[in-house]
């Protein structure tokens, strides 16, 4: 059962852009429907574009197979620059940008410590409100990755469209 009390005086936070969140150890970053399109405004890419570049296919809930982030070297987000960070950072996916008030992470005080083990900006820095906290958390939980049948979908329908224009 969530305890949300534990942050009801808000949670501190400010990223020490160690980068540890965007590699070095294999995980995934799954992209929602909203991450895909303004991913691919981003870049100027078309569906089919973007996914071919920066994406791969991982399994999900239920034997579902879902649109994530690749990896390069060292479990890197293919996203990354070792100059420069993330390289689309205004566009970057919502499990990107409501880190780290995941529901999981903001469960309770135990989660939350745990997790700032491996986090250096938690419990540092500034000071977000309970109400924002909790709105990220929504944010994330609503975030559903985008389904492959539907990035199929969109790829066809993007070569149907250019098939009439010529
Ligand atoms: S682990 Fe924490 S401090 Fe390091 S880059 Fe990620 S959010 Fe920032
Ligand atoms: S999209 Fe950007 S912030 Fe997210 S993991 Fe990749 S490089 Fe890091």
């Amino acid at each position: 059962m969530a305890d949300s009390s534990f942050y009801s005086g808000g949670l501190k936070f400010t990223c020490r852009q160690c980068s540890k969140c965007c590699g070095g150890s294999p995980g995934f970053v799954y992209l929602s429907r909203r991450d895909l399109f303004a991913l691919c405004d981003f870049f100027n890419l078309s569906v089919s574009g973007f996914t071919e570049k920066y994406c791969r296919w991982a399994d999900y809930y239920g034997g579902t197979t879902v649109l994530a982030l690749k990896e390069e070297k060292d479990f890197y987000c293919v996203l990354w620059s070792a100059d420069s960070g993330c390289t689309a950072y205004s566009a970057r996916p919502v499990q990107c940008s409501t880190y780290p008030f995941w529901t999981w992470m903001i469960n309770d005080k135990a989660s939350w410590d745990e997790c700032a083990r491996d986090c250096p900006g938690m419990n540092s820095g500034k000071l977000w409100s309970a109400e924002t906290v909790s709105e990220e958390s929504r944010r994330y939980s609503e975030n559903e990755p985008v389904y492959k049948e539907e990035v199929l979908e969109l790829i066809r329908a993007e070569k149907n469209e250019y098939a009439e224009c010529k």
